[in-house]
């Protein structure tokens, strides 16, 4: 499948919303998937009025920790997906204590028989570096993360076999789609192992829901990274980040974009935020609404 990775941010605010930024919701388009890294308050609405058709989608709500600006969208939203008949399957991954919260919460609404699969894929934060899922398009994996409650954040990997420029020529058009899937082809008494003539191509998305600076981030493309503060000397005992810090270890990365969201109330007007630091021009403060495309 090739085509284009649109990363959707919906929700950039921190604990407070206010009138520009709205709870976290940060959401990836690839062909029928919606993968959304947490889900506040808000979060379904900005959806439903966007061009990511949410009913026609394979849905994906990855979350990051129980905090109630992470997690106030969900069960709403499994409401609309209720009443307007959604017939694929959700996955929702998160916290076991999270499973826990969410299914007896469910077991008491009048409207819980509901038509469609929801799966839990449940994990304990402690572990530092787990894969969760995978499927043929991508993989998703969660990694410790540093908060006052357990907490994760997740790298999607999303990938493709690709084949090598120069030895594409020698492959026959019927076998080619063989190769592409990771199988190895026999054709003309040859044997084309699909590793000789193929390589994985990946791009990788991070986030980090609400963390203090970590130094051993997982490797990745793109990084969404939370930045509630500017520059503030107490970012780190209140569990959360500054972008000062943060452009510190980010120099020492081999990241191609950062966006920093989680942005705190406390800064009215984005340009407050931004006059204490100096950011370089692949590190971006998105505003709600923005939409970046990437090619894949
Ligand atoms: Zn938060």
């Amino acid at each position: 499948m090739s085509g284009k990775i649109q990363l959707f941010f919906f929700g950039t605010g921190g604990s407070i919303p206010y009138s520009n930024r709205k709870f976290p919701c940060i959401v990836i388009k690839y062909s029928s998937y919606m993968i959304s890294f947490d889900f506040g308050e808000y979060c379904q609405f900005s959806i439903l009025s966007s061009k990511i058709k949410p009913l026609s989608s394979d849905i994906f709500i990855l979350i990051t920790h129980l905090h109630e600006d992470h997690i106030s969208g969900i069960t709403t939203f499994l409401h609309t997906l209720s009443l307007a008949n959604y017939d694929r399957r959700l996955i929702i991954i998160g916290p076991n204590s999270f499973r826990e919260m969410l299914f007896q919460w469910l077991s008491k609404r009048y409207w819980m028989n509901i038509g469609f699969d929801v799966l839990f894929l449940a994990f304990e934060p402690e572990l530092k570096f787990k894969r969760i899922f995978s499927n043929e398009y991508f993989r998703i994996y969660c990694y410790r993360t540093k908060h006052f409650t357990k907490s994760c954040g997740y790298l999607v990997e999303f990938y493709k076999r690709k084949f090598i420029k120069e030895r594409i020529s020698e492959v026959p058009q019927q076998i080619r789609g063989i190769l592409q899937d990771g199988f190895n082809a026999f054709e003309n008494e040859r044997i084309f192992k699909y590793s000789e003539f193929t390589v994985e191509k990946t791009l990788r998305i991070a986030y980090t829901g609400d963390t203090q600076p970590l130094l051993d981030l997982p490797s990745t493309d793109i990084l969404i990274h939370e930045a509630t503060y500017a520059d503030e000397e107490f970012s780190i005992e209140r569990g959360h980040s500054d972008a000062k810090r943060l452009l510190d270890i980010l120099n020492r990365l081999n990241v191609s974009k950062t966006f920093l969201v989680h942005i705190s109330a406390r800064y009215k007007d984005i340009n407050e935020f931004l006059a204490k630091i100096n950011l370089p021009t692949n590190v971006i403060v998105p505003k709600e609404g923005d939409m970046f495309e990437f090619d894949f």
